[in-house]
């Protein structure tokens, strides 16, 4: 089947070997490129994303730029008295699960014969695509907030990319990027959608690691919803090969100094209205103006879940309390399991419940 880009209307606007990022309007791509995934067919292949290789758009074996990512254990984990399920994706190549998308999307760049591309970033993003171009041999520059943990900058600049500090905020730091992309490709986690033909095999791995039986709820963050929305399109995927018949319920989490989904949800609205941001600790999602914000908020109403946030003492708790276990994340992935306890105060006994430890607590001790 061959896949296209499309607006939010889902009308077909470009094929996907153009090099276009955004639409006319300016505003995101969505991709389509609905797959039909066969159990059998892949059950020999080898351990990493790339078994669902038919799901990928991508023309060529060749381009693939590959560290034989993916399949990250799934480990049963016992937490306030209940069995969940955790997806350790904070064991990728750079520490953390944006290796996901940025193997696919970069082997598109290489595929589209691009020599050079921006992103910006809070700093994971960042050093995943940093990571791919360097083994793929392109050229990057990256922006980040100034205040980024600077174990993260060192990460990106060892990786051989250029490194932009900006002094400002997240969202700075995504606009000086964005004007730079007028001159080069973006690589954007959050505006280009080939990151999230990427992200989307999180859900594959989880659903095939659990027998192809479905999880009636997962837990994810939400920033700029890369998880989220790759999650689902995997879903969708799932439901079209007749693999499972619902849509997990979605329960996104989000630091209560700032959740503009949680405002958006508490009005049961679509739109994302304006708010107050302030620092959390869980720089990973501190976004306060998603660009794919409605598409966010859509997905979890259409899933029947719910927008959690969680404090900065809930979030340095389950930090600790994690740690204590053996397993060292980053905060941000705290701030996810903080969600989690709080989900599962009223979850039924016998949902079956999947969240994930996003990213390695080693990339974010130094401030
Ligand atoms: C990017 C990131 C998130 C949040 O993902 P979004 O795509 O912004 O919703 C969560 N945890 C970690 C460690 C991340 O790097």
């Amino acid at each position: 089947m061959k896949g296209y880009f499309t607006d939010f209307e889902g009308n077909r606007l470009y094929d996907l070997d153009e090099p276009v990022w955004k639409a006319p309007n300016d505003s995101p791509l969505n991709i389509y490129f609905p797959i039909k995934i066969d159990p059998l067919r892949i059950k020999n292949r080898k351990y990493n994303l790339w078994r669902y290789r038919e799901a990928i758009p991508l023309n060529d074996d060749r381009n693939i730029i590959s560290f034989d990512e993916g399949f990250t254990p799934l480990l049963k984990f016992m937490l306030n008295g209940r069995t969940v399920f955790i997806k350790q994706d904070h064991l990728f190549q750079t520490g953390s699960y944006k290796d996901r998308g940025a193997a696919v999307l970069i082997s598109k760049v290489k595929e589209l014969g691009i020599r050079k591309v921006v992103q910006d970033s809070s700093g994971n993003a960042g050093a995943s695509v940093a990571a791919y171009c360097a083994k793929a041999g392109i050229e990057c520059e990256i922006f980040v907030p100034a205040q980024t943990s600077r174990s993260k900058l060192k990460q990106i600049e060892m990786y051989g990319a250029r490194l932009f500090k900006i002094n400002g905020s997240r969202e700075d730091a995504a606009s000086a990027a964005f004007e730079r992309a007028e001159k080069f490709y973006y690589a954007s986690h959050c505006r280009n959608p080939f990151f999230f033909q990427g992200t989307k095999t999180f859900a594959y791995e989880i659903c095939e690691q659990l027998n192809w039986k479905s999880p009636d709820a997962v837990i994810l963050p939400a920033g700029n919803g890369t998880l989220i929305l790759g999650w689902y399109l995997g879903f969708k995927d799932l439901i079209l090969s007749g693999i499972t018949e619902k849509l997990p319920k979605i329960i996104a989490v989000q630091a209560e100094r700032c959740a503009p989904l949680k405002a958006a949800f508490d009005l049961k609205s679509y739109k994302i209205p304006v708010i107050k941001k302030n620092d959390t600790i869980a720089e990973g999602i501190a976004i306060a103006e998603p660009v794919r914000g409605e598409q966010m908020m859509k997905i979890i109403y259409e899933s029947d879940g719910k927008v959690l946030t969680v404090s900065e003492e809930e979030i340095v708790t389950e930090w600790k309390n994690m740690s204590r276990r053996g397993f060292y994340i980053e905060p941000t992935s705290a701030a996810t399991i903080a969600g989690m306890s709080k989900y599962l105060e009223s979850a039924s006994e016998d949902e079956l419940i999947v969240t994930t430890f996003t990213g390695s607590g080693l990339k974010s001790s130094l401030k």
